[in-house]
């Protein structure tokens, strides 16, 4: 009760910068580092402070679970997920061909389409769309025609590795995570909570 009322207090102190001109932004997260999606995942997060809705559509994956799946319905109704990948593309041995994959990679472009012209949301997230270009499911004209249509205050994420030069030139705002070191490569498995 005491942290509560300290915190309330602490709140009401703090002043909230209102930008003179609202931008929608074009952003773009990529590397070989850690970090990608989980830096969409955090803007998510930060969204939800400000009541924005969100919505966040993973392209490739989909066989293996991530905690954000559960996690982000703790954020409802302010933000949804749609996983539409089927698993891993090119990595090891795929059950799927690349025509399923590409057509699922479609379904989830119809999907962003839509729900940018649904005027619902305020953030959307194309978590490892440039993946999915860089495998050819989904074409440049395809994220090229996303951009162009944007509603003017929409904020458009992309995340994954290899963006393209193109979506790099036409975005505000590009970020390039840096593999510095990563415990796999110490042995270490991937651990519940930080990389799944
Ligand atoms: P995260 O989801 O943790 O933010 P990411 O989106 O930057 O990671 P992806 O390329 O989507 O990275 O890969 C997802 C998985 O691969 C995560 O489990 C992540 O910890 C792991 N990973 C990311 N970068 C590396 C790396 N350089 N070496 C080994 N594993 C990595
Ligand atoms: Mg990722």
């Amino acid at each position: 009760m005491k942290d509560k009322m300290q915190n309330i207090e602490f709140k009401q102190k703090l002043k909230v910068y209102e930008p003179k001109k609202k931008v929608g932004l074009v952003v773009v997260i990529t590397g070989n580092g850690k970090g990608k999606t989980t830096s969409a995942l955090g803007m998510a997060l930060r969204a939800t402070g400000y009541n924005m809705k969100v919505c966040i559509i993973q392209f490739i994956k989909g066989d293996m679970y991530s905690g954000e799946f559960d996690g982000i319905k703790r954020l409802a109704p302010n933000v949804e997920i749609h996983i539409t990948g089927r698993g891993f593309v090119g990595i090891g041995v795929s059950s799927y061909s690349h025509e399923e994959h590409r057509a699922n990679a479609q379904d989830a472009i119809r999907l962003a389409r839509d729900k940018m012209t649904s005027g619902e949301f305020d953030l959307i997230i194309l978590d490892e769309i440039n993946n999915a270009l860089k495998l050819e499911l989904v074409d440049l004209s395809q994220i090229i025609e996303l951009i162009d249509n944007k509603p003017p205050l929409l904020h458009l994420v992309f995340t994954g590795r290899d963006a393209h030069p193109d979506v790099i030139k036409m975005a505000h705002t590009v970020t390039e995570m840096k593999d510095v070191k990563h415990a796999m490569s110490q042995g270490i498995e991937p651990q519940k909570g930080i990389d799944y």
